[in-house]
């Protein structure tokens, strides 16, 4: 048995976001460590669908004004100009050393927008507050975001082939070949109550794969 990365459907549980993310899916050349016992490719990146709060780095308690703020502080980190008026005159256009994912952007600043109008509308911010509470409680544990196996570490120091991520508390995820194997994708943090969802897959060994 092994397992590999795998981008769920994370079409939004509810209407809360407007614009389904599309994963883009890379078969990655994984590292022989691991494709000894598992076979991995990675399709996930780590931006999950963010509420709008997370989208714009807020609270759920900020005020109109901490939203438009936010909300133009987005738009400055994400506007294309921004990035290339940082120098001039001294990129090329031949050797662009900073790929930066225009594309990713863009469909980030059309949720910006929608995270934005809605947040400082009263009526349909109390409204999506509202189907905010009820998607969280009906799924479970909130994972705080979406990891890719890709992005932990392996391990294999010890007796159990173990993969390790840092929590922004400074603790650690830590995910067993064991859990990937019974297909567990959340994972708390060891000093922290953060929950993030592991992506990857469990997928039976092909038998007779001799070609080439
Ligand atoms: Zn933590």
């Amino acid at each position: 048995m092994c397992v590999r990365a795998f981008a769920p459907a994370f079409a939004c549980r509810s209407n809360l976001c407007l614009i389904p993310r599309t994963s883009v899916s890379h078969p990655s050349t994984y590292s022989p460590q691991i494709s000894r016992r598992a076979v991995i490719t990675i399709i996930l990146d780590t931006s999950p669908q963010k509420d709008h709060y997370t989208l714009l780095g807020i609270p759920r308690t900020a005020d109109v004004g901490t939203v438009k703020r936010a909300y133009h502080a987005f738009l400055l980190r994400s506007h294309p100009d921004r990035q290339h008026t940082a120098s001039p005159a001294s990129v090329s256009a031949s050797t662009s050393p900073s790929p930066a994912p225009a594309s990713a952007d863009s469909v980030d600043i059309g949720r910006a927008k929608d995270a934005y109008h809605v947040l400082s509308t009263p009526a349909l911010r109390a409204q999506y507050d509202a189907e905010l509470v009820r998607v969280q409680k009906a799924a479970g544990p909130r994972p705080a975001n979406v990891i890719s196996l890709e992005e932990f570490e392996e391990d294999g120091s010890g007796e159990v082939l173990m993969w390790t991520h840092p929590c922004r508390c400074g603790g650690v995820y830590r995910v067993s070949e064991a859990d990937l194997e019974t297909g567990r994708h959340l994972v708390g943090c060891g000093s922290c109550s953060e929950v993030v969802w592991v992506g990857f897959e469990v997928v039976e060994d092909e038998k007779g794969d001799e070609e080439g």
